[in-house]
This record gives C-alpha cells, structure tokens and sequence, in this order.
C-alpha cells in the first residue's frame, strides 16, 4: 500500500516555482559555461597536450650507432602481468645476446608500462601514438621489425619525452 503524504503548503515554495527561479538559475550556469573559457576541442585537428609519461604505441629503440638497444634481458617478459610478449635470443659471435624474436599482443596488453619501466637499456618504450588500430585479431601483433620500424621513425620525440621525464626516474 502507498503512503504518500501531501506537503504542507509552503509561500516561500510557491514564490519560488511562481518566480521560475530555477529556470533563472539554470540559465545563469548555461551563460557562465557558454561565455567561459571552452573546454571542448575540434579532434582530431586539434590535439590537447599529452604527458612525457603517455603510454601509447610500443616501440624498440636503437643506439645512435643503429645498434639494438634490446640485449635479450628478458625482464619486460618476465615483468608483463598480460604475458603479452614473447621473447626468443641468440648468443653472437662477439659474446653479446640480442632477441631473435620479439613480439608484443596489443589484443592482451593492458598499457600499465611495467615493461617500459623494467628495461635497463630504455630499449622497449610506449611512444605518444594513440590513433592506430587493427581490423583483425593479427593486425595487432606487433613483431620486432615493426616495433623496431616505429622506434626508428619516431626517435626524436622518443628521446625528447624521455629527457623530459629523466629528472623524475
Ligand atoms: S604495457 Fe604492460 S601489459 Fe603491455 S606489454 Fe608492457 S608490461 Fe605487458
Ligand atoms: S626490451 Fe629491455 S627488458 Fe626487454 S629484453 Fe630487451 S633489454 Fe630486456
């Protein structure tokens, strides 16, 4: 059964709602918003700043020399929490180890950065790259050349973002 109790009848209520006091009120919080500074920005043509920090798009760096920074480590495949990279290494002849494959499941990779973080050599990186996508399950499973390709393209901002972030690593 409902209990609906009526209000009791309140002037100082029914002034208000006679006055469209709210509507004002509304209005007002409308015009302060519609004359302020915008918030609102005309994507993709205009971008909003982004973090040094900004974990988009993997990348594999080299050294200025063309070297592989990568040494097969294999920390960021241990660290990854998705198992989203796959690792495989071969000893050269001089001693030194690099991968042999290096893959990365954008499908499984949850962004977190613990990758990034964990590499000694600031070999496998999250670039600024957030506008990419796959139409497939495989268009998403990056390879060494590929991860290796977006390093090479994008290095100036890379190492930019990186000097930028250094002072807090
Ligand atoms: S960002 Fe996280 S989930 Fe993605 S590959 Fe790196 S460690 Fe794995
Ligand atoms: S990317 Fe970095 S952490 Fe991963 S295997 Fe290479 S050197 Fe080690």
């Amino acid at each position: 059964m409902s209990s609906f109790v009526a209000e009791p009848f309140s002037l100082r209520n029914f002034l208000k709602s006679f006055m469209l006091g709210e509507l004002f009120k509304a209005m007002a919080l409308t015009g302060r918003y519609a004359l302020g500074n915008k918030v609102t920005i005309q994507y993709p043509e205009e971008k909003t700043p982004r973090s040094p920090r900004f974990r988009g798009l993997h990348a594999l760096r080299r050294y200025e020399n063309g070297e592989e920074r990568c040494i097969a480590c294999k920390l960021c495949e241990a660290v990854c929490p998705a198992l989203a990279i796959i690792i495989e290494s071969h000893q050269r002849d001089d001693g030194t180890r690099r991968t042999t494959r290096y893959d990365i499941d954008l499908v499984k990779c949850i962004y977190c950065g613990f990758c990034e973080e964990a590499c000694p050599t600031d070999s496998i990186v999250m670039t600024h790259i957030l506008e990419f996508h796959g139409e497939t399950r495989g268009d998403l499973y990056y390879t060494k050349e590929m991860l290796l390709a977006i390093g090479d393209k994008y290095e100036p901002e890379i190492a930019a973002a990186r000097a930028a972030d250094a002072q807090y690593r």
